[in-house]
């Protein structure tokens, strides 16, 4: 069923939520063939969403003083403020609502960008969608916020399914959301969700990707392109997803992940799932993908994910180097993964499909799997 939003692109969150889920799969399958022509490869249709609202696990809102919630306005200090977003998990704006009924209530101070002055900073979500488990976290610029009993028991009470609620300390005055120092108000400070059969824990902080269902269906895939893997390399693994899941058909994985915060939630999370044939390396992927050549290390797979910029031409030096029959590359930035195709193809890798997928439905974004052997 088609739905309409209010505020269409004020906001800047989407691009296409008024168009009809079809008309952008069709726009990004045009985009996605033009961007591989040159390749003359098989561009599969994107894998679309079965229900491509209510997706986003994961919402970050600021409140204006009247204590409406939305986004800020593109480069200005004014929120656009919303009723429901058609992209959030049904629960979010629930329980902003509540969040905004009791910072009225208890006369909560908001934090004014413009002046530095006052508390609350933005309000975040995240939702395990799996185990229904809410995390709320409040930024602030005060390392105190009053009431919070009260506040705690109220959300609680409303929202069974919040498990924790944390206070994020910011004072910086930059846009940056989150700061270094958190207090756990209610709970243990984290959620537990469900991925491809296995668990992970999610704080404010860790990376967690956007759309589960979507997730599922893009780690099956990059999964089913891995042929009898045995000593895997996950690189910019973040908190060890892929590699756990590849961890159950191989013999070894070597995750690899610049983030500290990233890795620790990825040692968490092995340790929880009981997975003995893993090992994360907190490196930057390119400088360890260099030592690992040096060394003449052997791995017959390789697997990258890495940020919407794309990889390096050193790491792709280093792959020659280190000879593997199998690679498969995720991208969230399908332009700067073309870039770096091409650099595979000069070192004498192949690749015959393009596989889409729709992990941001109504947005811009497209992510693309490939797999690569060697000539
Ligand atoms: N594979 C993970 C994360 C992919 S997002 C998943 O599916 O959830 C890309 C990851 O690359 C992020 O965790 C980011 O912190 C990490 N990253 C970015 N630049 C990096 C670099 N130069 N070296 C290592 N990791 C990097």
């Amino acid at each position: 069923m088609r739905k309409q939003c209010a505020i269409e692109k004020k906001c800047g969150g989407c691009q296409f939520i008024n168009k009809g889920y079809e008309a952008s799969l069709e726009y990004k399958n045009k985009k996605m063939k033009k961007l591989f022509e040159e390749f003359h490869v098989n561009v599969h249709p994107i894998e679309g969403a079965k229900n491509p609202y209510g997706y986003r696990n994961k919402t970050i809102v600021a409140f204006d003083h009247q204590y409406h919630y939305g986004l800020y306005e593109e480069s200005s200090h004014r929120v656009v403020p919303y009723d429901t977003c058609l992209l959030h998990d049904e629960k979010t704006d629930q329980i902003l609502k509540k969040i905004s009924q009791l910072f009225r209530k208890y006369r909560v101070s908001i934090y004014d960008p413009r002046k530095s002055r006052g508390d609350i900073r933005h309000v975040l979500i995240r939702r395990a969608v799996k185990t229904n488990q809410t995390l709320v976290t409040l930024v602030s610029n005060n390392k105190v916020f009053n009431g919070s009993k009260n506040f705690c028991k109220e959300m609680t009470k409303a929202f069974p399914d919040i498990k924790s609620i944390v206070l994020n300390v910011n004072q910086r005055k930059t846009s940056i959301v989150l700061g270094d120092y958190e207090k756990v108000l209610y709970g243990k400070g984290f959620i537990i969700d469900e991925l491809c059969g296995l668990t992970f824990k999610i704080s404010s902080k860790s990376f967690y990707q956007i759309n589960h269902d979507q997730c599922e269906a893009l780690y099956d895939k990059t999964l089913s392109l891995l042929k009898n893997p045995q000593k895997v390399l996950d690189t910019y693994c973040g908190i060890g997803t892929i590699g756990m899941i590849a961890s159950k058909k191989a013999k070894e994985v070597i995750g690899v992940e610049r983030n500290r915060d990233a890795i620790k939630d990825a040692n968490d999370n092995k340790a929880s799932n009981h997975i003995n044939n893993i090992k994360f390396i907190c490196d930057d992927a390119t400088e360890f993908m260099k030592k690992q050549a040096s060394m003449k290390a052997s791995y017959d797979t390789i697997i990258m994910d890495p940020p919407r910029t794309g990889s390096t031409k050193e790491f792709i030096q280093a792959v020659k180097i280190l000879n593997p029959k199998q690679i498969v590359y995720v991208s969230c930035g399908p332009d700067t993964q073309v870039r770096d195709l091409k650099e595979f193809k000069k070192i004498g890798y192949t690749f015959t499909d393009v596989y889409p997928f729709d992990m941001f439905p109504f947005t811009e974004h497209v992510e693309t799997v490939v797999r690569l052997d060697k000539k």
